[in-house]
């Protein structure tokens, strides 16, 4: 008889691994021992995570700013759109979609607080050396030993099976951005923008991202798609240009946030094994061609945790149809081989599509008339080659596989 340290094991203690800790303490009958396991418990104050969805959207209650209007700017011209998707709004009734922005502070204090409180969670500060998925649980092993229990949900690794994939498109959404306070009132703050491209593409796709407060207080971001981060040094530069040229004035930061998220083709698979589940990043929850994670991984965790409160087998999340996986990928192909082609190709999305469809899109939640409108108007050329490189390559992958 297998003897456990506990009932639920969480291993990494960020967004996911959080996320999870949540849904377990939504249960108000969960008496069940949750060990939680990261190198830091100190509440960050590094990243601020945006997503959309109507105000019952999990953590929307925690945003301290949402917009119902966003941008997207090209040189020469910019388009806004008023957030809506009447769809849903009639399905859920829920209210209007908006998007919100949560301070990893405010997420990381109101889940901790919430479970200093619960005698049957508790916390260890150790650094995670590895994971095993033995034949009755999983087990995590740290400097001073191993912990056991039927489940672990893990955020700290790639599984090795993904770790050794071979990744074709190796590229990472990079950024780096400043909390400013300008002298000159320059933002609107009803207005977020989700893409400003009228600025050099320094060889990569490369794009201004601002979330506004008042018309002096913005969070400004230098985003790239290439396969190389930069130091940020660099990305102080690109960002104190924009503002001069915005005509920004003085400017004081009051806060800093530079990241590197994964953009490539790796897919990372969400079972380590039996009894180790990979969660969050490592277990495939960002989509590669846009970054967004938040979202996934609440309804990942939602998920998962719901079949360990119900005593039955996890099961993956599951996948979205085939056709989203392809996009990204000969989109990813662009990116890679053609970043010279990039803004064009937002360029030609965001002309013919308002943006709260494309919001749809990403979320692959889109029917197939409209995404066949879309893809009708984004540049042929590039797409056709990437998309039957793609094909080739399933082909090859395939063949290759057959025993
Ligand atoms: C700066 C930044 C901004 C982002 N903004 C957005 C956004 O606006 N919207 C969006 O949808 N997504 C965003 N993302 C992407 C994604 O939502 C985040 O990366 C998210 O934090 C991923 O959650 P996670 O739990 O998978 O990883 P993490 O949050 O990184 O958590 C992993 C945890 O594991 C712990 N850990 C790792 N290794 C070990 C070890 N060996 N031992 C012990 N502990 C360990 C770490 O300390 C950490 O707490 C952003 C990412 C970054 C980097």
């Amino acid at each position: 008889m297998a003897t456990f340290d506990a009932d639920l094991i969480i291993a990494g203690a960020g967004c996911a691994g959080l996320s999870a800790l949540w849904q377990v303490m939504q249960r108000p009958n969960e008496r069940r021992n949750v060990l939680v396991i990261d190198r830091d418990f100190e509440v960050g104050d590094d990243r601020t995570w945006a997503f959309w969805g109507t105000q019952d959207a999990p953590f929307a209650g925690l945003a301290d700013r949402s917009w119902a209007r966003l941008k997207v700017r090209f040189p020469g011209w910019e388009t806004v759109g008023q957030l809506q998707n009447k769809a849903r709004i009639r399905e859920s009734g829920s209210g209007q979609r908006l998007y919100h922005r949560v301070r990893q502070r405010d997420y990381e204090e109101a889940i901790l607080r919430e479970a200093a409180g619960r005698p049957n969670i508790r916390f260890v500060t150790q650094d995670i050396i590895s994971l095993r998925d033995d034949h009755d649980g999983g087990v995590v092993e740290l400097a001073e030993g191993e912990l056991r229990a039927p489940l672990v949900l893990q955020s700290t690794q790639l599984s090795p099976s993904d770790s050794v994939a071979r990744v074709r498109h190796p590229l990472r959404q990079h950024f780096g951005g400043w909390e400013v306070r300008t002298q000159f009132p320059i933002f609107d703050p009803h207005v977020a923008t989700l893409m400003d491209f009228d600025t050099d593409q320094l060889g990569a796709t490369t794009f201004f991202y601002v979330l506004p407060e008042t018309p002096n207080r913005a969070l400004v971001e230098l985003t790239m798609f290439s396969l190389e981060p930069r130091d940020s040094a660099f990305y102080d530069a690109q960002i104190r240009q924009h503002l001069d040229r915005l005509g920004a004035g003085d400017v004081s930061i009051d806060r800093t946030e530079y990241g590197v998220i994964p953009m490539d083709d790796r897919r990372p698979g969400q079972q380590w094994g039996q009894h180790v589940w990979n969660v969050g990043t490592v277990g495939g929850m960002t989509k590669p061609t846009s970054g967004y994670t938040f979202q996934r991984i609440h309804s990942q965790s939602h998920h998962l945790i719901s079949h360990w409160a119900d005593g039955t087998t996890p099961s993956p999340v599951p996948q979205p149809p085939a056709r989203y996986w392809f996009a990204d990928r000969t989109l990813l192909n662009i990116l890679h081989h053609h970043p010279e082609h990039g803004r064009t190709i937002f360029e030609r999305l965001y002309a013919s599509t308002p943006i709260d469809d494309v919001l749809t899109f990403l979320d692959e939640d889109s029917t197939l008339s409209n995404d066949a409108r879309m893809i009708a108007k984004l540049p042929w050329v590039p797409f056709m080659r990437a998309a039957v490189a793609e094909f080739g390559a399933d082909l090859a992958t395939a063949i290759t596989s057959r025993p």
